[in-house]
Protein backbone atom coordinates (compact mmCIF):
# COMPACT_ATOMS: atom_id res chain seq x y z
CA UNK A 1 0.00 0.00 0.00
CA UNK A 2 0.86 3.27 -0.76
CA UNK A 3 0.33 6.59 2.38
CA UNK A 4 1.34 9.72 3.34
CA UNK A 5 2.82 9.40 6.93
CA UNK A 6 2.72 12.63 9.15
CA UNK A 7 4.85 13.08 11.97
CA UNK A 8 4.95 15.90 14.88
CA UNK A 9 7.50 17.64 15.84
CA UNK A 10 7.71 16.00 18.93
CA UNK A 11 8.28 12.02 17.28
CA UNK A 12 10.18 13.38 14.29
CA UNK A 13 13.30 11.75 16.12
CA UNK A 14 11.81 8.84 17.59
CA UNK A 15 13.07 5.46 16.14
CA UNK A 16 9.06 3.87 15.78
CA UNK A 17 9.58 3.42 11.80
CA UNK A 18 12.70 1.05 12.42
CA UNK A 19 11.38 -0.52 15.40
CA UNK A 20 7.92 -1.48 13.87
CA UNK A 21 9.89 -2.72 10.17
CA UNK A 22 11.32 -4.68 12.26
CA UNK A 23 8.91 -6.28 14.19
CA UNK A 24 6.42 -6.81 11.31
CA UNK A 25 9.18 -7.68 8.55
CA UNK A 26 7.75 -5.01 6.43
CA UNK A 27 9.18 -3.69 2.90
CA UNK A 28 9.41 -0.07 3.22
CA UNK A 29 10.12 2.32 0.29
CA UNK A 30 10.13 5.93 0.89
CA UNK A 31 8.92 7.78 -2.36
CA UNK A 32 9.41 11.14 -1.02
CA UNK A 33 10.08 12.82 2.35
CA UNK A 34 9.87 16.40 3.69
CA UNK A 35 10.29 16.01 7.22
CA UNK A 36 12.41 18.80 9.82
CA UNK A 37 13.19 19.00 13.73
CA UNK A 38 9.32 20.59 13.01
CA UNK A 39 8.05 17.39 11.57
CA UNK A 40 6.66 17.07 8.48
CA UNK A 41 5.45 14.17 6.25
CA UNK A 42 6.72 11.06 3.56
CA UNK A 43 4.92 9.05 1.32
CA UNK A 44 6.03 5.70 1.39
CA UNK A 45 5.04 2.29 -0.10
CA UNK A 46 5.13 -0.80 2.06
CA UNK A 47 4.46 -4.67 1.37
CA UNK A 48 4.34 -7.78 3.87
CA UNK A 49 1.96 -10.20 5.29
CA UNK A 50 1.78 -7.63 8.56
CA UNK A 51 0.79 -4.41 6.87
CA UNK A 52 -2.23 -3.49 9.40
CA UNK A 53 -0.46 -4.65 12.71
CA UNK A 54 2.62 -2.41 11.27
CA UNK A 55 0.23 0.73 10.96
CA UNK A 56 -1.77 0.15 14.01
CA UNK A 57 1.58 0.05 15.76
CA UNK A 58 2.82 3.01 14.27
CA UNK A 59 -0.42 5.18 14.89
CA UNK A 60 -0.47 4.31 18.14
CA UNK A 61 2.83 5.95 18.54
CA UNK A 62 1.81 9.09 16.87
CA UNK A 63 2.24 8.80 13.71
CA UNK A 64 -0.83 9.98 11.36
CA UNK A 65 -1.09 7.42 8.68
CA UNK A 66 -3.05 8.46 5.87
CA UNK A 67 -3.57 5.83 2.65
CA UNK A 68 -3.05 6.57 -0.64
CA UNK A 69 -6.20 5.02 -2.97
CA UNK A 70 -6.46 6.85 -5.92
CA UNK A 71 -4.80 5.64 -9.30
CA UNK A 72 -4.40 8.03 -12.21
CA UNK A 73 -4.73 6.82 -15.92
CA UNK A 74 -3.70 8.86 -18.78
CA UNK A 75 -5.31 8.42 -22.15
CA UNK A 76 -1.95 8.18 -24.22
CA UNK A 77 -4.33 8.49 -27.20
CA UNK A 78 -5.67 11.79 -26.29
CA UNK A 79 -2.82 13.50 -24.61
CA UNK A 80 -0.40 15.54 -27.23
CA UNK A 81 2.57 16.19 -24.55
CA UNK A 82 1.78 19.72 -24.41
CA UNK A 83 2.99 19.86 -20.69
CA UNK A 84 0.38 21.74 -19.21
CA UNK A 85 0.05 19.78 -16.87
CA UNK A 86 3.66 19.31 -15.54
CA UNK A 87 4.59 22.13 -13.25
CA UNK A 88 1.17 21.69 -11.35
CA UNK A 89 2.11 18.19 -9.96
CA UNK A 90 3.00 18.89 -6.40
CA UNK A 91 4.83 15.76 -5.76
CA UNK A 92 6.44 16.01 -9.54
CA UNK A 93 4.95 12.74 -10.40
CA UNK A 94 5.00 14.41 -14.21
CA UNK A 95 7.31 14.22 -15.83
CA UNK A 96 8.77 15.32 -19.64
CA UNK A 97 10.86 12.31 -20.77
CA UNK A 98 13.74 11.98 -23.22
CA UNK A 99 11.52 11.83 -26.23
CA UNK A 100 9.62 15.19 -24.97
CA UNK A 101 6.60 12.94 -24.14
CA UNK A 102 4.63 13.25 -21.10
CA UNK A 103 4.87 10.78 -17.91
CA UNK A 104 2.75 10.06 -14.81
CA UNK A 105 4.63 7.99 -11.89
CA UNK A 106 1.44 6.75 -10.43
CA UNK A 107 4.18 5.31 -7.69
CA UNK A 108 4.85 9.16 -6.31
CA UNK A 109 0.94 10.45 -7.54
CA UNK A 110 -1.47 11.40 -4.21
CA UNK A 111 -4.25 11.65 -6.78
CA UNK A 112 -4.80 15.30 -5.72
CA UNK A 113 -6.45 16.50 -9.12
CA UNK A 114 -4.91 19.48 -9.63
CA UNK A 115 -3.57 17.56 -13.49
CA UNK A 116 -6.85 16.52 -14.45
CA UNK A 117 -8.17 20.02 -14.47
CA UNK A 118 -5.48 21.77 -16.21
CA UNK A 119 -5.18 19.02 -19.06
CA UNK A 120 -6.85 20.83 -22.52
CA UNK A 121 -7.36 16.94 -23.95
CA UNK A 122 -9.22 16.21 -20.78
CA UNK A 123 -6.50 12.79 -21.11
CA UNK A 124 -6.33 12.28 -17.34
CA UNK A 125 -8.83 10.53 -15.25
CA UNK A 126 -8.08 9.63 -11.38
CA UNK A 127 -9.52 5.95 -10.52
CA UNK A 128 -10.73 5.62 -6.45
S1 LIG B 1 -3.25 13.89 -9.46
FE1 LIG B 1 -1.92 15.40 -8.38
S2 LIG B 1 -0.19 14.18 -7.65
FE2 LIG B 1 -1.19 12.93 -9.22
S3 LIG B 1 -0.10 13.42 -11.11
FE3 LIG B 1 -1.89 14.80 -11.01
S4 LIG B 1 -1.09 16.67 -10.05
FE4 LIG B 1 0.41 15.02 -9.64
S1 LIG C 1 -2.00 18.48 -20.08
FE1 LIG C 1 -3.04 16.70 -20.97
S2 LIG C 1 -2.44 16.73 -23.13
FE2 LIG C 1 -0.99 18.04 -22.04
S3 LIG C 1 0.72 16.66 -21.48
FE3 LIG C 1 -0.69 16.66 -19.73
S4 LIG C 1 -2.03 14.89 -20.10
FE4 LIG C 1 -1.03 15.35 -22.04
Amino acid sequence: MRAWLKFSPDIVNKAIISDAMKKYNINFNILKADITPKGGKMLIEIDGEQVEEFIEYIEKRGIYVDPVKKVLKKDEEKCVDCGACVSLCPVKAICIKEDWSVGIDNQLCIGCGFCTGSCPMKAITIME
